[in-house]
Parts: structure tokens; C-alpha cells; sequence
């Protein structure tokens, strides 16, 4: 009987350990469900203290330039992957359409709309020299979060003599909306939307296929320069679309703030099971190629000079190509593209995409933005009463098929 029960009690243990050995098996096998909501890094999500004290560790793993481009594969694998652009979608027709052109005192301005997917209608404001040909650069100018009604998108004043300034230099300069921004917002876009940053990273993609479509655009020399969200959009197409040649973020990359807006960080992009980075190493992919920052002393990235730069600058010295990085830093200044720093960004790109300052420069050496011609927000919307959005156009952003 004592036996018996004893055999009972060994049976029952090796039926659980033959479970439980079982479950670890399958659970090897299967692949864990990763916790999406845990990869998001999103707005202030380190200190300052902690934010340079991650860059000095992932410092420590590269010391060459191959280290480098290892670790750049990793980062830009990270950003298609966790945006849910990898594998890319297969890219379609733009079926551009340029109207409505306006010629001012030394560029023009045309209303623009391409499809970055059939339907999904990316809508912006097309300036071009007044004279010549070309081949002309290619500059794109995402706008940044400013909504307010007098100050909004790529309608706002400094937008324009950002843009119409780049022209007069000899650049043709593409500046589109932000999902759900301007004319497109009206038709039912929103832009604080979960998949915002798959979105827009895409438009972003596309608006350089757009560029290099149109026949006076030199593909090998295309820029791109936005501020704060604008400065995301910089950075994250810079990263993984290698025909930028140049790139120019403003008032962004920081070491400890990762984005405020779903479009910048609302998707595990920073952050998988096997990687972790931040802004100032996805602004680092653009080495070898010219990068300048700009800075301010009241917003996130008051501490570049210290911080984020000499980070940066290592790294472009493992290319050799210390000259094709530097930044300004404004420490009286806050969170804008204001005045001062278009005029720190129009030599940086004359030098790097080979613009001309001629007949712009002023007695005291800044570049003249005289004589621009301000329009009126609904004077730049590229769909009217008389040419209405096409039937077939993608309303809203929970209709777009990849
Ligand atoms: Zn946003």
C-alpha cells in the first residue's frame, strides 16, 4: 500500500515536470510578444543628466568607422521596423499635379499635390527660381507643429521667406503640409493619430521621389531643414533615405527629449527588443554627409554645445569629415526658425548644394529677405471649387491601404 501511494506521488511529479518541461519548450520556440507600449520613448523620457549619461555608454561600442556604420544599419533598421515601414511599401504612382503659378521678385510659388499612396494626396507649396533652368538643388521644408491660425504650418511667414529665400539662391524648394495639417486637415486628416509617424516618414520618402521627378531638380544634391517636428521629419528621413545629401535640423536633436507628438515618437522607433538609441544618434546617420544644428538656450536643446555636438562631431571625425558638421547656438533665443537662424542656415546650404548669395547679401553681410510676397493661406491650397479633391482621394487616415 506504502509502496503504491509512493509510485502514485512519483508518477504525478513526473507528469508536472513533463509539463512544465513541455511549456519552457514551446515557449523557446514560439516568439515573444513584444511589448510595444514598453519600446516607446517618447518626450521627456530622460533626464538630462541621463540622457548624456546614455550617449557616453553607447559611445563606449563604436571607435571606428566601421564600428559606426554597424550600428547606423541597426538604427535604421530600428526606425523602418518600429514605423511598420520595413519591408517599404511598394511605391506607386505620384500622378503629380503643379498649378496655379505665381511669379514674384526672383521666384515663383506653384500649389502642389502628389500620392504618396493612390489616393493619399500630399499637398504643398512648390518654389522655384524665377530664372534659369537649372539643374537646380532640390530643398525640402517640413514645417514644424505651429497651429496657430496666424502662424500656422507652412503658411506662416517665416515658412515663406525660408522657402522663397531658398529659391532666390537657385533651389527648387518643395514645402508640404504635415499629415492633417492645412487644406488637408479640412477634408478629414487628423494629425494626432497613432500611425502619424508611419504616415508622414512615408510622405517624407515620396516627397523626394516628387522632387526627382521634376526635370531642373539635381538629385545628387538634395537638402532637407524643418524645425522642432520639422526638425524630426529632418532627421528621421535623413537617416533612412540615403539621397539626402544634406541635412539641417532645427531646435530638435537632444539627448534626453525624444519628441512630444505621436508623428515623432508615438511608434517604437528608438527602442526594440535588441536596440536601444536616441535623437542625437538618428541625426548622426547623416555622416559622412553636410549636417549643421541649430540650438537655442530655452528649449531641449540648450545643451548641443556641451552635449549633442561633440558626440556628432566624433563621430563625423571617424569619416574624416569634421568639415561637414558644425551647429549654431543661440543661448538668448527660443524655440523657433526665426530671423537668425535662416540666416545661419542660407551659407551653410549655399556652401554644401553650390547656391548662389549673389545680389542677396546685404552691406552687413546677412542675406536679404526684401521683397517677399506673403500669401494668404487659402491663396496656397492646391484644390479649389473649381479644381475639387478627385472622388477617389483617401479621406481620412483609418482608410489608408498599404
Ligand atoms: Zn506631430
Amino acid at each position: 500500500m506504502k509502496n503504491e501511494k509512493a509510485h502514485l506521488l512519483v508518477s504525478e511529479i513526473l507528469l508536472i515536470l513533463f509539463f512544465a518541461l513541455t511549456f519552457c519548450f514551446s515557449c523557446k520556440d514560439q516568439p515573444q510578444p513584444v511589448d510595444e507600449t514598453a519600446m516607446l520613448c517618447q518626450g521627456d523620457y530622460y533626464t538630462e543628466a541621463e540622457g548624456k549619461a546614455k550617449l557616453d555608454e553607447y559611445g563606449k561600442n563604436y571607435k571606428t568607422k566601421k564600428d559606426w556604420q554597424k550600428r547606423v544599419k541597426k538604427i535604421r533598421g530600428g526606425i523602418l521596423k518600429g514605423a511598420g515601414l520595413d519591408p517599404l511599401p511598394k511605391k506607386t504612382d505620384l500622378n503629380p499635379i503643379i498649378r496655379d503659378k505665381r511669379t514674384y521678385d526672383g521666384y515663383t510659388v506653384e500649389n502642389v499635390a502628389f500620392e504618396s499612396l493612390p489616393g493619399v494626396y500630399v499637398t504643398g507649396s512648390l518654389y522655384r527660381p524665377a530664372e534659369g533652368t537649372g539643374p537646380f538643388a532640390g530643398i525640402l521644408c517640413p514645417h514644424g507643429h505651429w497651429n496657430k491660425p496666424e502662424d500656422y504650418g507652412r503658411y506662416r511667414p517665416d515658412m515663406q521667406k525660408r522657402c522663397a529665400t531658398f529659391a532666390r539662391m537657385g533651389a527648387v524648394v518643395f514645402a508640404y503640409d504635415m499629415v492633417g495639417y492645412g487644406q488637408m486637415g479640412e477634408f478629414g486628416w487628423i494629425h494626432k493619430h497613432p500611425q502619424a509617424l508611419k504616415l508622414q516618414l512615408w510622405n517624407s520618402i515620396r516627397a523626394v521621389d516628387f522632387l526627382l521627378t521634376l526635370n531642373d531638380v539635381d538629385g545628387k544634391r538634395i537638402a532637407v531643414t524643418g524645425a522642432s517636428g520639422g526638425g524630426t521629419q529632418t532627421f528621421l528621413l535623413t537617416a533612412v533615405d540615403d539621397r539626402i545629401a544634406v541635412s539641417v535640423p532645427v531646435v530638435m536633436v537632444s539627448a534626453h527629449f525624444f519628441g512630444g507628438c505621436v508623428c515623432e515618437s508615438g511608434l517604437p522607433i528608438h527602442k526594440s527588443a535588441t536596440h536601444e538609441t536616441n535623437n542625437v544618434e538618428i541625426a548622426a546617420c547623416a555622416a559622412p554627409r553636410p549636417l549643421k544644428l541649430l540650438s537655442d538656450g530655452e528649449d531641449w536643446t540648450k545643451n548641443v554645445p556641451q552635449v549633442e555636438f561633440p558626440y556628432i562631431q566624433n563621430i563625423y571625425r571617424m569619416f574624416g569629415a569634421e568639415d561637414n558638421v558644425e551647429y549654431t547656438h543661440f543661448p538668448d533665443e527660443g524655440h523657433d526658425y526665426g530671423y537668425s537662424k535662416r540666416q545661419a542656415v542660407y551659407p551653410f546650404l549655399a556652401k554644401h548644394l553650390g547656391l548662389s548669395l549673389d545680389g542677396l547679401t546685404s552691406q552687413d553681410g546677412s542675406v536679404n529677405e526684401d521683397n517677399i510676397t506673403i500669401e494668404e493661406t487659402q491663396k496656397m491650397y492646391v484644390f479649389t471649387d473649381d479644381f475639387p479633391l478627385p472622388e477617389t482621394a483617401v479621406r481620412n487616415n483609418d482608410d489608408v491601404r498599404w
